[in-house]
């Protein structure tokens, strides 16, 4: 029999978590300075000319705050975040539905955008570009395209993989920031504010620690914390308080 290591009850209980952690707003959002300046500025420029901004791409390895930073684009624009991946849509169908039932302005967050299918990325450039859709209607020698506008819409995609994206799509993005790797302080921060969220107190030292073995990544650094958590709960350490 297989062995199942995560149980489907642990996964939503670890989501809940990562829901609670989540930062909402740009100045809960730690570290990426340099994103961060940029967005403010492109976002403050956008809303004073009462337009939606620019579609921007998000690259970087995973867990470093992707897909946090696009759900704090669509809050500080006062949209909602439609949220895809680039395997899910399988057909320019599927998008063309996604795109049609979006509100003027909504961020629509594709991650994984380098896995998406070339048919489903020709949909794609004419949305992003002149907010339309070209539809083909019928099939053989009476086949005719139709065009339909689409409500303005930004675009957040997000990759691992920058490299693999098709130059086409690629070229229609306005924005492009590099997540990089968090510094050990900027961990240590976060892993602070985590701890504050679940009540918990923690030494610095124990937070630089776990900040050490957390490989620059946020999400690995909220997991070790997690099970230092479990571990403080069962056995008592003496370096975790509980209030
Ligand atoms: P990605 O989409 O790049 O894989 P996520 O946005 O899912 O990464 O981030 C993983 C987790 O790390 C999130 O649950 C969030 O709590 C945390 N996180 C990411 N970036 C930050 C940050 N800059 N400040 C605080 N927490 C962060």
């Amino acid at each position: 029999m297989e062995e199942r290591v995560v149980s489907a009850e642990e996964q939503r209980y670890e989501d809940s978590l990562d829901q609670q952690v989540r930062p909402q707003q740009i100045e809960q959002y730690i570290g990426q300075e340099k994103v961060k300046q940029n967005l403010n500025v492109f976002m403050a420029a956008a809303k004073m000319r009462e337009e939606c901004l620019d579609h921007v791409l998000l690259y970087g390895p995973p867990g470093l705050g992707k897909t946090t930073l696009s759900a704090i684009i669509a809050s500080e624009m006062g949209v909602n975040m439609r949220t895809t991946s680039g395997p899910a849509i399988e057909r320019p169908g599927d998008l063309a539905a996604i795109l049609s039932g979006l509100e003027p302005g909504d961020v629509l967050f594709i991650d994984e955008i380098h896995r998406l299918n070339r048919m489903v990325e020709e949909v794609l450039y004419p949305a992003m570009e002149d907010f339309c859709l070209d539809i083909v209607i019928g099939k053989g020698p009476t086949a005719r395209s139709v065009r339909l506008d689409l409500p303005p819409f930004t675009l957040v995609g997000a990759t691992t993989r920058a490299g693999m994206l098709s130059a086409p799509l690629r070229d229609r993005f306005g924005v492009m920031a590099r997540l990089e790797y968090y510094t050990e302080s900027e961990l240590t921060q976060i892993i602070r504010r985590t701890a504050e969220i679940f009540q918990a107190n923690i030494d610095e030292e124990a937070a630089v620690e776990i900040a050490r073995r957390s490989r620059g990544t946020p999400r690995i650094a909220n997991r070790l914390l997690r099970r230092v958590r479990d571990f403080a709960q069962v056995q008592g350490m003496v370096r975790f308080h509980w209030q």
